[in-house]
C-alpha cells in the first residue's frame, strides 16, 4: 500500500475506534483466514461474578467463601476479584494469609488460621494429590452451564467449591456471525476448563476450542495454526495473551484490557468490541486496492 493509503486507513480507523499501530497490520488483515480469540475478557465481559457456593466435608458455605476470598486477596486474577467481591456481598469477613502462592493457570494457595488452604482448578488438585470426590460431578454440571469452577481444599481434604459466571459481551454474537460471513475460521483459546469453554463456544457457534492451555502455551497454539499454512489474527486482552498477540500475523488487543496486550498488538479495538475486526478488514482491503 502507498503511504497515503496507509494514512487514510489509519485515520478512518481511529474515527471508528480501531487503532492501527503499524502499516503491516493494515496490509495483513485482509489475508487473515483464522481468528484465534481468548475467552475471558475478549468474548466475555471479563468481570466474572460469584454465583454458586457448595460446601463439603463438614464446612459451611460462609466458611468456604471466607477461606476462598481470604486467599484471593493476594491475586490479581479476574476470578480472584469475583470471589473477594462475592464474600463482601455476603457479609463474610476475610482472614490474613501467610505463605501465599499464586500458581499461574491453576490457582492459589496459602495458610489461613493455621490451616493449609488451596483454591483452584482440577490440575491444582491433581498436583496436590487430592481427589475431588462427589464435588467433581457437581463441577461438571456447572461447567455445562458455562460456569468456571474453583475447588477449595483445606489441609489436603475437599472443603467445597465456588463457581463464577462471566457473561458473554452483548456485541460478541454479532461479531462472530459477521466474521463467519467473511469465511473466517474462529478458534477459542483459553486457560479455562474444556467443558466450560465448550459451553461458551456452543452458544457462539465457534468452530474450534483449544482449552486448558497454560499461559506460556498460548503462543505455541498460534504457531501450530501458522504451521498449517493459515494466516492468523489473535485477539486478546490479558498479560497472558501478549506473547500470542506478538506471535500472530496480526495481534488484536482489546482497549478494555491490559497495557501489555495493547503494546504487543498491531491493532487495538478501543471499545473491546470484536465487530471492529470486520471494520478493520474493510479498511485493509480498501488500502490495498489503492496500489493496484
Ligand atoms: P484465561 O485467562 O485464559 O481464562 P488463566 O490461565 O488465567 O486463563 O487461568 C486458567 C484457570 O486457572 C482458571 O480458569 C482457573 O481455573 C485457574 N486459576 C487461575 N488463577 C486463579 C485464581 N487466582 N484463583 C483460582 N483459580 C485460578
Ligand atoms: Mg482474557
Amino acid at each position: 500500500a502507498t503511504p497515503m493509503s496507509i494514512m487514510v486507513a489509519t485515520g478512518k480507523g481511529a474515527g471508528m475506534g480501531v487503532l492501527f499501530r503499524n502499516a503491516e497490520a493494515i496490509e495483513t488483515l485482509r489475508k487473515v483466514d483464522t481468528l484465534v480469540v481468548d475467552k475471558t475478557g475478549t468474548l466475555t465481559e471479563g468481570r466474572p461474578r460469584l454465583v454458586d457456593v457448595v460446601p463439603a466435608g463438614g464446612f459451611e458455605a460462609a466458611e468456604v467463601v471466607g477461606l476462598a476470598a481470604s486467599l484471593e486477596q493476594g491475586s490479581e486474577h479476574p476470578l480472584a476479584a469475583a470471589v473477594v467481591e462475592g464474600a463482601k456481598a455476603r457479609g463474610v469477613a476475610l482472614d490474613p494469609v501467610s505463605g501465599f502462592e499464586s500458581h499461574t493457570g491453576k490457582g492459589v494457595s496459602g495458610e489461613v488460621r493455621g490451616r493449609k488452604v488451596l483454591l483452584g482448578n482440577a490440575r491444582l488438585l491433581e498436583e496436590a494429590a487430592i481427589e475431588p470426590g462427589p464435588l467433581g460431578e457437581k463441577a461438571g454440571a456447572m461447567r455445562r452451564e458455562a460456569k468456571t469452577v474453583m475447588f477449595l481444599a483445606v489441609d489436603g481434604r475437599m472443603a467445597g467449591l465456588v463457581a463464577v459466571a462471566d457473561p458473554i459481551k452483548e456485541t460478541t454474537p454479532g461479531a462472530i456471525a459477521a466474521l463467519h460471513g467473511e469465511g473466517l475460521r474462529v478458534v477459542m483459546l483459553t486457560g479455562d476448563n474444556r467443558a466450560t469453554a465448550e459451553a461458551v463456544a456452543a452458544r457462539l457457534a465457534i468452530d474450534e476450542v483449544v482449552a486448558e492451555v497454560l499461559p506460556e502455551q498460548k503462543a505455541e497454539a498460534v504457531e501450530r495454526f501458522q504451521a498449517q499454512g493459515r494466516v492468523v489474527a489473535m485477539a486478546g486482552d490479558g498479560i497472558n495473551d501478549a506473547p500470542a498477540l506478538a506471535r500472530a500475523d496480526v495481534g488484536i488487543a482489546m482497549g478494555t484490557g491490559t497495557d501489555v496486550a495493547m503494546e504487543s498488538a498491531g491493532v487495538t479495538l478501543v471499545k473491546g468490541d470484536l465487530t471492529g475486526i470486520v471494520r478493520a478488514r474493510k479498511l485493509s482491503r480498501a488500502a490495498m486496492r489503492n496500489i493496484k
